[in-house]
C-alpha cells in the first residue's frame, strides 16, 4: 500500500546538472536503489536538481522539511568535496591532535588506538606484606624456621638473590628477590627470633605448606602487556581515573586526541552593562546575566571558553565583533537580537555583511524561539578557508541556557568525537500535574529526585518565564513536555534531560549540594 510507505526525496547538488538534467547520473541510482534495496517500504516523492549554492539547498530541503508533506528521508548527493562551491555537509568534522598526557585531557575522545608502552608491572611484585620464598610445583612451601638474611622494600635498586632454605622479608608492592617465586603473607608467620641490635627479624616460622609458585605475586606485564592496546579511538578519557591512569601507569606520553572546539561567548544590546559593575543600574540598563552563565556552562562542559565581551546594538559594531571573533575562536555563541524588534541585528548582520549561512533561525519550542544556528567561511590568518559555527541564542537568560543545553553542548560534543551527545535522557514520574503548551514543545525546568522506591520523579522549580534564570535555581533536568491541549497529572511519565546530578529523597529529607 503505497499510502503507508516512507517518503524520501533526492536532492543532486550541482553545477553542471542543474544547467543540464541529462548530465546526472545520480538521480536514477538512488532512484532504483530505494526500489531495489528499500524492501518495498520507500517511496521517492521528490527529486530536485540544484547548483551548487546555499540559497537553493536550504530552500528546497527546507521545503521537504517543513511543509505539511513533510519527507521521512532526504539524500544529497554532490556538494561533498573540497572545491570552493563544496558546501553541503557545513558542520564541521572532529579534528584529531596530539597532546602530552596530563590533567588537560579529562573531557577528550581518542582518536587513534593508544597502545602501551610499557608493561605494568614492569617488575614481579609483592602482593602482600610477608616473606618472599623459594618454592616449586614439586616443592610447596615448608612449614619451619627459616632466616631472614634481607628485606625488600617497595623502592628502587638491586635485591641479592634468595636461595632456597631463606626467606626475606617484602611490602606490598615490592620487588621479589630473585630466586623468590612466591611469598607467604605475614599473616602466615610467626616472628620467632630478632637480630639483637634491633627490631628486625632473624629468623621467622612459616605456619602454610600450601604456598605454591606465583602465589601473591604480580607477574610482569600481568595488569598490562607492552604492545596490548589500552584506550580504543571514540573512547572518553574521564575524570573517574581508569582512561588516565592507564594512561600514567604505562608512560604513555602522548595522545592522539579529538580536538575541542574553543568556544567565545559575546553579549549583545546596548542596554548591557557588565555584571559586577558597581553602582546602581540608570533605568533600562540590565546586568549581563548571559555572558557569565554561558562562559561557565562551556568551561564545566570541559571546553575552553573565551570572552568576548559585549557587542553593542549599533550597525557595524556586531559585524566587528564577531569578525574578531572569528579568529579567535572555532565556536561563537551569542546571546540578544535575534528576537524581531529593529535593534535585532544578528541575522542580517550574519547574512549580509558576512556572508554566511543561517541553517534554522526559529524553533518550535518553549522557551527557545528564536534560537539561530548558522555558519560563516572564514579566511585563517594562512589563507585557508574555514568555517565558524554561531550559535545565537535569545536574549532571555533562562531561554539562552535552555538553547545552550539543547543545540550548543551536542555540537560541541559532536565536534569534538564524543558520541552519543545531548545531556543523558531518563524517564521520570511526574510529581505533579503540569499544564502544556498548545503549539510548542516544552523544556521545563525541574527537579529529579530518586525516591525510596529507586523511581526518578519530577517537580517543577517554579515559574517558568523565559527572564527568570531564578527556574534554574536548585533545578537538575529539563522535562520533555510535548505539545497539547491536556494537562499531564501526577503519575504520568515524561522523558527528563538531566543537567546536573541526581540526588536522593530519603525519607522526604532531600539530600542535596554539589560536590
Ligand atoms: P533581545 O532578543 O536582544 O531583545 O533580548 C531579549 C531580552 O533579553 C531583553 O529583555 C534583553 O534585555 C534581555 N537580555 C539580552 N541579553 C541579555 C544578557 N546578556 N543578560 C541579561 N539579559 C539579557
Ligand atoms: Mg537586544
Amino acid at each position: 500500500m503505497s499510502n503507508t510507505k516512507l517518503r524520501a526525496a533526492i536532492l543532486i547538488v550541482s553545477e553542471t546538472a542543474a544547467k543540464d538534467p541529462s548530465t546526472d547520473e545520480c538521480g536514477s541510482i538512488l532512484q532504483k536503489a530505494f526500489e531495489s534495496d528499500g524492501g518495498d517500504q520507500w517511496d521517492v516523492a521528490a527529486t530536485e536538481i540544484v547548483p551548487d549554492n546555499a540559497l537553493d539547498i536550504q530552500r528546497t530541503i527546507t521545503q521537504w522539511t517543513d511543509s505539511g508533506e513533510w519527507m521521512n528521508l532526504i539524500v544529497t548527493s554532490g556538494g561533498t568535496g573540497f572545491a570552493v562551491k563544496d558546501i553541503t555537509p557545513e558542520t564541521p568534522a572532529p579534528v584529531a591532535v596530539k597532546l602530552p598526557v596530563d590533567a588537560n585531557l579529562i573531557g577528550s575522545v581518542v582518536a587513534e588506538d593508544v597502545k602501551a608502552a610499557e608493561f605494568v608491572p614492569a617488575f614481579r611484585a609483592s602482593i602482600v606484606d610477608g616473606y618472599a620464598v623459594v618454592v616449586s610445583e614439586d616443592a610447596p612451601s615448608a612449614k619451619g624456621v627459616f632466616p631472614v638474611p634481607f628485606f625488600s622494600h617497595a623502592q628502587a635498586g638491586d635485591i641479592p638473590e634468595l636461595h632456597p632454605g631463606q626467606v626475606a622479608r617484602i611490602t606490598t608492592g615490592a620487588p621479589l628477590p630473585p630466586g623468590a617465586t612466591a611469598v607467604v603473607m605475614v599473616e602466615d608467620t610467626i616472628l620467632t627470633s630478632k637480630i639483637e641490635e634491633g627490631d628486625e627479624e632473624k629468623e621467622i616460622e612459616i605456619l602454610t605448606d600450601a604456598i605454591r609458585p606465583g602465589e601473591n605475586v604480580r607477574e610482569i606485564g600481568s595488569d598490562v602487556k607492552a604492545g596490548d592496546v589500552i584506550l580504543k579511538r571514540g573512547e572518553g578519557i574521564t575524570a573517574v581515573g581508569g582512561e588516565f591512569g592507564l594512561l600514567a601507569s604505562t608512560g604513555t606520553r602522548e595522545v592522539h586526541v579529538f580536538k575541542r572546539p574553543v568556544v567565545g561567548v559575546l553579549s549583545t544590546g546596548d542596554e548591557i552593562v557588565q555584571y559586577d559593575r558597581p553602582g546602581e543600574l540608570r533605568i533600562g540598563e540590565v546586568r549581563d546575566t548571559n555572558r557569565p552563565i554561558l562562559l561557565t556552562l562551556v568551561r564545566e562542559s570541559g571546553y575552553e571558553a573565551v570572552d568576548l565581551g559585549v557587542a553593542s546594538d549599533k550597525p557595524g559594531a556586531l559585524e566587528e565583533s564577531l569578525r574578531a571573533a572569528m579568529r579567535k575562536v572555532d565556536v561563537i555563541i551569542t546571546s540578544g537580537g535575534v528576537s524581531m524588534g529593529e535593534l535585532d541585528l544578528l541575522k542580517p548582520t550574519i547574512e549580509r555583511s558576512l556572508g554566511g549561512t543561517i541553517h534554522f533561525g526559529r524553533v518550535a519550542m518553549k522557551p527557545g524561539k528564536p534560537t539561530t544556528y548558522a555558519t560563516i567561511p572564514f579566511k585563517n590568518n594562512a589563507g585557508d578557508r574555514e568555517i565558524r559555527t554561531i550559535f545565537s541564542l535569545p536574549g532571555n537568560p533562562a531561554s539562552a541556557v535552555v538553547t545552550f543545553h539543547l543545540f550548543v553542548l551536542p555540537s560541541l560534543q559532536q565536534a569534538s568525537g564524543i558520541s552519543p551527545v545531548g545531556l543523558p535522557r531518563v524517564k521520570v514520574v511526574l510529581d505533579q500535574d503540569f499544564h502544556l503548551d498548545l503549539h510548542r514543545a516544552e523544556y521545563h525546568r525541574a527537579l529529579v529526585v530518586m525516591k525510596r522506591d529507586g523511581l526518578l520523579y519530577a517537580n517543577s522549580t517554579g515559574a517558568q518565564r523565559s527572564s527568570m534564570i531564578g527556574s534554574f535555581k536548585g533545578a537538575n533536568a529539563l522535562l520533555c513536555l510535548p505539545a497539547g491541549n491536556e494537562t499531564l497529572t501526577r503519575g504520568d511519565k515524561v522523558d527528563a534531560l538531566m543537567m546536573g546530578k541526581l540526588y536522593p529523597v530519603v525519607n522526604k529529607i532531600l539530600v542535596s549540594g554539589r560536590s
